[in-house]
């Protein structure tokens, strides 16, 4: 923009522009110079990770987007200068446990890192939950989410706990940020729904509490048979309770582990397939070929939501191999290739199963590419698809409320970076989170200084 030097001199405004000033648009919010990134959904598309989009503008009024193009006229409360970085729809944490978040060492640490011992560690960390407790650490996560750009989440809550006393802390907290942040709890039976005789009560205590989807564990039941009975139960307090449903489903090498067929089938027997979420799916990728064949056939059919967590399933599994060792994450290029709508969660954020992690998609989408061998520029930018639009979908959320479009929720993130490939490579931070129109969060980009350019050093120095 032009500034005033000393030697302009003031010029009166003649009416004809006085008019057009007033006529001009007034926003709540301007972002000048962005570059808008609007991924397809589930299914091998077109966009390239290389692809770098026009500049445009977006301007926000009520919550709204209400404009999109290049040099936008009108004015702004508060303008944001994107400065050609890209300008996302926000992330979409499809799976994580916020109950759990920042536990990392409490009581101790996970030593042999498995998930067996993680959930023994969760057992004893439960007995001394209290309300203050789980709000605070949630918040502190959802915040970490917030600021690198995530503005929905859908987190598991242990429901194994006699008194639901973290389901009652996040189901408080769900409404306290719902002005910023758009939470759905998942009742989860930690212990099995079968593991303990209060489960199914407790469960069903949740439900009425105003859990918004019912979670399940099957290949952590005593038995086969207690699994499948399981499966079934949930299906029913699901379509009681008018709730999705997302399994933890198969987190196993095993490879007999074989509940997915029976979660796909309960889905398209009862028309919910799309209202269903695999999560995990771990031992899909220990299947022998020919019964991963049929099986696809299956899920084609059943069209569920699947969720793939590469951060945990790349250090939970595998741990009983010696070599080759597996990676244990599930066949995340393969079902994208089948059409289906698979999305990445972070799952756990310094809890006794994953002592690591901040919460940042971009962290998902990197070990993503490089454990599920997606490497091809159609493949990374599936894998951005998978932290935004296709985790929008696992959410249920409605098409028309989520995306970069004049009518929709003013939410989305300023990324650094000009092409999927720059994020991929830099790590694009954040520079701007928009929630509801607002401007949530900003981080400055930080830029290397040198003392001396490297190169002009000479020895001796
Ligand atoms: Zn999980």
């Amino acid at each position: 923009m032009a500034s005033l030097s000393s030697r302009d001199q003031p010029r009166s405004v003649s009416e004809g522009e006085l008019k057009a000033a007033n006529d001009a648009p007034h926003y709540d919010l301007i972002i000048r110079n962005g570059r808008l990134l609007n991924l397809s959904p589930a299914g091998p598309g077109e966009q390239s990770c290389d692809t770098r989009p026009a500049l445009a503008d977006i301007a926000i009024g009520d919550r709204r987007i209400l404009a999109i193009g290049p040099n936008l006229s009108g004015n702004a409360r508060r303008t944001i200068d994107a400065q050609g970085h890209l300008v996302s729809p926000p992330f979409v944490e499809s799976h994580i446990h916020l109950d759990s978040a920042l536990t990392a060492g409490e009581p101790r640490w996970n030593q042999s890192g498995t998930l067996f011992e993680g959930i023994e560690i969760w057992g004893d960390r439960k007995q001394s939950l209290t309300s203050a407790d789980v709000k605070a650490r949630a918040l502190a996560a959802l915040k970490l989410q917030a600021s690198q750009g995530v503005l929905h989440v859908r987190s598991h809550v242990d429901v194994s706990e006699p008194k639901l006393v973290a389901l009652k802390a996040l189901l408080e907290l769900r409404e306290e940020v719902r002005p910023w942040m758009d939470l759905q709890l998942v009742a989860f039976p930690q212990d099995g729904l079968y593991g303990a005789p209060r489960n199914v009560e407790l469960l069903e205590e949740a439900l009425k509490l105003g859990t918004d989807v019912v979670g399940g564990i099957p290949h952590y039941e005593f038995t086969r048979e207690d699994g499948v009975r399981s499966v079934h139960r949930l299906f029913e307090l699901a379509e009681q309770y008018d709730c999705p449903l997302d399994f933890h489903c198969d987190e196993i090498d095993d490879p007999q582990s074989r509940f997915l067929e029976v979660v796909a089938a309960c889905a398209l027997r009862r028309g919910m397939g799309q209202r269903t979420t695999a999560s995990h799916t771990t031992a899909f990728a220990s299947y022998d070929n020919g019964y991963a064949t049929k099986l696809m056939g299956l899920l084609r059919l059943a069209q569920l939501n699947f969720v793939a967590n590469p951060l945990i399933n790349i250090t939970l599994q595998g741990r009983g191999d010696c070599y080759p060792k597996r990676r244990g994450i599930t066949r995340v290029k393969e079902l994208w290739h089948a059409g289906l709508n698979v999305s990445l969660g972070h799952d756990c954020i310094q809890d006794p199963w994953y002592g690591l992690g901040n919460g940042n998609p971009l962290d998902i989408v990197q070990m993503a590419i490089h454990c599920c061998h997606m490497t091809g520029q159609r493949e990374i930018a599936a894998c951005y698809a998978m932290v935004t639009h296709n985790g929008a979908q696992t959410l249920g959320i409605s098409p028309a409320e989520y995306g970069l479009a004049v009518g929709k929720p003013a939410n989305l993130v300023v990324l650094a970076g000009q092409t999927l490939r720059d994020l991929s490579c830099q790590r694009g931070l954040a520079t701007a989170v928009i929630s509801r129109g607002h401007c949530l969060a900003q981080t400055p980009l930080s830029i290397t200084q040198w003392d001396d350019p490297p190169e002009s050093i000479t020895y001796p120095h």
